[in-house]
C-alpha cells in the first residue's frame, strides 16, 4: 500500500515554472512580481454536490482547477499558482492517475504551478486555492460598473445546465438514441460544457483595459449579473431572446425549464462584464482576435434590481440561480 507521501510524489509533484520552493517542504515560496498584487481564491468540489460520485476522474481533475482559473479570469488576473487539498475515501491509483492527468492538463494549458496542498482520508472532496497576479489597482471588481454601461457575456449560456439535466434523467432530449453522433444535436457539446469547462483566461486579461466590472457566471446569469448590479448600485432589464445560447435551447425559449437553464442554470464559466459604449469596437475586435463570441445583452440603468423579460413580459423563473442553501 503506497503511503501518503508516495501518492503526493507520484500524482501531485511536477516541475514548476515560476515558483521558488514547491511541494516537499512545510510551505511553498513564491515571489510576486514588482508592481503586481496577489489575487487569491478558493473553490471546493464535493462529490455528490459538484460532480457525480462515478464521474470520469480526468474530468473531475480538470474541472476542479478550471473553475478556479475562471475566478482569476473574472478578476483580470494572470493565474500562476495553485494548491490542492484532497480527501479520498480510499486509495484507488487508477482513479488518482486519471484525476492527476486531468488536473495537470488544465495546469499546463494555463501555465499554473501546483505548489502544495494536503492529502487526507475522507469523503471525496477537492479544494483548490488559486493564486494569480494583477497590476496594482487594475483588478476587475464587481462594484465598479457605471450607469449606461453595456452588459456583455462571452460564449453561450445554459449548455452545462442542459447537459446536467440530461445526465440526471430530468429531460429526455430528442434524438437521444444510443450510438447517434450527438454533436449535431448539441447534446455532446452540452455534456462537454458541463464536464470540461474552458475558463476564459485570455479574455479576462484583455478586459483589464476595457471592462468597468466583471464576474464569472458560475451560479447562473441572473444571480451573477445580479451581484455586479447590487455591488454597483445599478439595475438592468434583460431579454431572454438576446442571451446567447445553443440552437437546442434557442428553439425552446418558451419552455420554463429551458428558461432556467439559460438564466439560472449555472456552471457556465463564461464572463459577464460591463463596459462603456465607447469600447464596443474594441470588444468586437477582441472577440475576433480571441475567436470567442461576445454578446451585448443589455445596459445598466438607475432602477436598482435585475428584471428578466420574455416576449415583452416580465419573466418569473422557476429558480433564480444556484444556491447550495437555497
Ligand atoms: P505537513 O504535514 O507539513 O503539512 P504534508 O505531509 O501534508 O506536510 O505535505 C507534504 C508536502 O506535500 C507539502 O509540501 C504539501 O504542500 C504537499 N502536498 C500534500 N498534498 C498535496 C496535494 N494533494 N497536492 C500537492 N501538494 C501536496
Ligand atoms: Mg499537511
Amino acid at each position: 500500500m503506497p503511503s501518503e507521501f508516495d501518492l503526493i510524489q507520484r500524482y501531485f509533484t511536477k516541475p514548476t515554472h515560476h515558483t521558488a520552493l514547491s511541494v516537499g517542504d512545510d510551505a511553498a515560496l513564491v515571489t510576486v512580481s514588482d508592481g503586481m498584487q496577489l489575487v487569491v481564491s478558493t473553490d471546493m468540489s464535493v462529490a455528490g454536490t459538484h460532480f457525480f460520485h462515478d464521474a470520469v476522474p480526468y474530468d473531475i481533475g480538470w474541472k476542479a482547477l478550471a473553475v478556479n482559473v475562471s475566478d482569476m479570469a473574472a478578476m483580470g488576473a494572470q493565474t500562476k499558482w495553485a494548491t490542492l487539498a484532497i480527501a479520498l475515501p480510499e486509495i484507488d491509483e487508477n482513479w488518482l492517475a486519471e484525476f492527476s492527468r486531468g488536473f495537470f492538463a488544465c495546469a499546463e494549458q494555463f501555465n499554473i504551478d501546483l505548489i502544495g496542498g494536503d492529502t487526507t482520508k475522507g469523503a471525496l472532496n477537492i479544494s483548490v486555492t488559486i493564486m494569480g497576479e494583477v497590476p496594482i489597482g487594475k483588478a476587475l471588481k464587481r462594484s465598479s460598473a457605471q450607469l449606461g454601461d453595456d452588459i456583455w457575456v462571452s460564449g453561450t449560456l445554459g449548455s452545462a445546465a442542459l447537459g446536467l439535466a440530461h445526465l440526471q434523467g430530468k429531460i429526455k432530449l430528442e434524438n437521444d438514441v444510443a450510438g447517434l453522433d450527438h454533436s449535431s444535436t448539441g447534446l455532446q457539446a452540452s455534456i462537454h460544457a458541463l464536464c470540461r469547462p474552458i475558463p476564459r483566461a485570455a479574455l479576462g486579461l484583455a478586459l483589464r483595459a476595457i471592462a468597468t466590472s466583471c464576474i464569472d457566471i458560475s451560479d447562473g446569469l441572473l444571480a451573477d449579473l445580479g451581484h455586479i448590479l447590487k455591488a454597483s448600485n445599478l439595475g438592468a432589464s434583460i431579454d431572454l431572446e438576446k442571451i446567447p445560447c445553443i440552437e437546442m435551447l434557442k428553439s425552446n425559449l418558451d419552455n420554463a425549464e429551458f428558461q432556467t437553464y439559460i438564466l439560472a442554470g449555472g456552471d457556465d464559466y463564461e464572463l459577464c462584464f460591463t463596459a462603456p459604449q465607447s469600447k464596443r469596437e474594441a470588444i468586437n475586435n477582441l472577440s475576433k482576435q480571441l475567436n470567442i463570441s461576445i454578446t451585448r445583452i443589455a445596459s445598466t440603468r438607475m432602477d436598482i434590481g435585475l428584471q428578466a423579460m420574455f416576449n415583452n413580459k416580465n419573466l418569473t423563473l422557476l429558480k433564480q440561480g444556484f444556491d447550495h442553501f437555497g
